[in-house]
């Protein structure tokens, strides 16, 4: 070899090796895996998560099941094309049904999330509710949690004894928390959604959103929205989880 064939081969290391190491994030998180675009290692039966959080889960539901609860996930892993998805069907339908552009993505972002910040991108995340019911259509409404409604009883039992398994609830019914509404039926499994969280926070979302060529609404999606939606809504999360 060379000697300036040498030299530009040493430069290119040095360089390929800082392009590694910067896209590497801290607690070797790669940034793909924490926008729902990565390959996790997923497990379970019915659910799909991390497996030391279903690992954790099934310990929980074992406990439940003593005393009477049937605890049931329904929503757990999910990635960034389901969620982008998800984000389009309810564009369109909160703007067929005539609301603006900007009035339907708030809308969407009372509950839903912009594809590649949902926390069910991480695979630490539950939707949870009791499965002895027959409830048809839309589970996940705080009022089949509260009033003596059928997951009242599992509610308070999650309230209780989650925390003892690792399960934490992340949209709090905290009238100074900003963001997504109260989700009585999201827990998060704490130990490793708060790294994943704190890398998330380097992310810049925007960038990532540019490369969506049919991701609806996306003209809405500017620097000055992100910068409120991660304020507000990511960041608007239960104290305990940061
Ligand atoms: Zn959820």
């Amino acid at each position: 070899m060379k000697r300036s064939e040498f030299i530009q081969l040493f430069f290119n290391s040095i360089f390929l090796y800082s392009f590694k190491y910067h896209e590497k994030l801290e607690y070797n998180i790669d940034k793909e895996i924490l926008i729902g675009k990565g390959k996790p290692n997923l497990v379970g039966n019915g659910y799909k998560l991390l497996s030391e959080v279903s690992k954790a889960y099934l310990k929980m539901k074992d406990a439940a099941k003593i005393d009477n609860i049937n605890l049931k996930i329904v929503s757990s892993y999910r990635s960034f094309n389901h969620q982008k998805k998800i984000w389009n069907r309810k564009f369109s339908n909160f703007t067929n049904s005539g609301l603006s552009g900007q009035k339907a993505i708030n809308k969407i972002i009372e509950y839903s999330t912009v594809p590649g910040s949902s926390r069910h991108h991480w695979g630490t995340e539950i939707d949870i509710i009791e499965n002895n019911h027959n409830i048809k259509g839309d589970v996940l409404l705080p009022k089949l949690f509260h009033d003596s409604g059928p997951f009242e009883k599992m509610r308070v039992w999650m309230e209780e004894n989650s925390e003892k398994y690792g399960f934490y609830k992340v949209y709090t019914n905290d009238k100074f928390r900003k963001g997504f509404l109260y989700e009585p039926w999201h827990y998060s499994y704490k130990k490793i959604s708060i790294p994943y969280y704190k890398n998330y926070l380097k992310i810049d979302l925007l960038e990532i959103l540019k490369e969506e060529k049919d991701l609806l609404g996306k003209k809405y999606l500017n620097k000055f929205f992100m910068k409120k939606y991660i304020d507000e809504n990511i960041k608007g999360i239960s104290k305990k989880l940061k």
